[in-house]
């Protein structure tokens, strides 16, 4: 494993990170999910992401991985970076999502009673809430690093001019912004051309993209048809009419280059990702030990040239 520093913090992140968004729910296997957490955790993989509405049901994601941890890594919480977040939906009336203090601090609490844990590493606004003013979330990351129930303090999903001001909120708190989580992948560049990069990295911060696979499209999954128990057929962000004829066209492509290389899609499509500056880390999922081992892989050619970032380039473009 290749672990880089987070933007100008003393925290380093491994270039692969694990999330626990799909798989680790109530419905899910545990020998499974203790198997993809071990291989992960084997392989130097010491950063694993959650968030309140992790399951279904929301909540059981982190009651699973408190579960793992407790069997599996009892020993080693000193060696691991855990993340968890709020700001989307967790539970009914007006204290149950978005950006208060209230809710911000409420569901920490639950959060930590889930894991087991006393204090997560990261803990991260999900989302920007244009109608809290944004001194209030800001001050309640403050205060959950404060009250020793976080390390750091992070943000999701800010568009960047949001990104910029919580980061001068913060320091001026003195709990600097560590980290930002958007989606990035080669499908989905909207971080790099509206300036989430930019705006991260000026002001510090370092970069972990969530869906660097955007959800399985960028590997091998669905080249030849939608398979049964694949994310596109079980998932709900994923829907099997995102995979069109013109998608697979352009991911064969892509993995007629990857072939090319070497490697197999998903290892070029967190390679293309590694190889944008601020990127601190790549946040995969996976839903079966192998997937984790093929991740890995990628660091092993991790280089992206010129001229091949040049034909990816061409390739997405149609
Ligand atoms: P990815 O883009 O890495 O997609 C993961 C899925 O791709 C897997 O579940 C699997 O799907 C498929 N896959 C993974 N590896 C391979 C492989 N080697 N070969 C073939 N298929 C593969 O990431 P996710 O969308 O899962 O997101 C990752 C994490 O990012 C989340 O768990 C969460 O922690 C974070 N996240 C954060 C969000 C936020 O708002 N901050 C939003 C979304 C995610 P299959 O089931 O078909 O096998």
């Amino acid at each position: 494993m290749l672990y880089n520093r987070t933007g100008k913090s003393g925290l380093l992140l491994p270039a692969i990170s694990l999330g626990l968004w799909h798989n680790f729910g109530a419905d899910g296997d545990m020998a499974n999910q203790r198997a993809i957490c071990r291989k992960a955790f084997d392989l130097g993989i010491t950063h694993f992401d959650l968030a309140n509405n992790y399951g279904p049901p929301p909540g059981s994601a982190e009651h699973a991985f408190g579960e793992i941890l407790h069997k599996d890594f009892a020993a080693h919480r000193d060696e691991l970076i855990i993340s968890t977040k709020a700001g989307y939906h967790m539970w009914d009336g007006p204290y149950g999502e978005w950006g208060s203090r209230k809710y911000m601090i409420a569901s920490l609490n639950q959060s930590l009673k889930r894991l087991g844990l006393d204090y997560v590493d990261i803990y991260y606004s999900h989302r920007f809430d244009p109608n809290t003013p944004l001194e209030e979330t800001m001050g309640a990351l403050d205060f959950a690093v404060r009250s020793g129930k976080a390390l750091y303090a992070g943000i999701s999903n800010y568009p960047a001019q949001a990104t910029r001001k919580a980061a001068v909120i913060l320091k001026k708190l003195g709990t600097p912004c560590l980290i930002h989580q958007p989606r990035f992948n080669m499908l989905q560049q909207e971080p790099l051309k509206e300036g989430v990069f930019k705006s991260a990295s000026e002001s510090g911060m370092g970069v972990i993209c969530f869906s660097p696979l955007a959800q399985g499209m960028l590997t091998n999954r669905y080249l030849n048809g939608i398979p049964e128990g694949s994310r596109a057929t079980v998932g709900h962000f994923l829907k099997k009419d995102q995979i069109t004829e013109p998608l697979v066209k352009k991911v064969k492509a892509l993995n007629a280059l990857a072939e090319a290389r070497g490697q197999t899609m998903a290892q070029m499509a967190i390679a293309w990702v590694l190889s944008h500056k601020p990127v601190t880390s790549a946040l995969i999922g996976a839903s079966r030990p192998a997937q984790i081992e093929d991740a890995v892989g990628a660091l092993r050619n991790a280089k992206l040239g010129k001229a091949e970032l040049a034909v990816i380039t061409k390739i997405l473009a149609g």
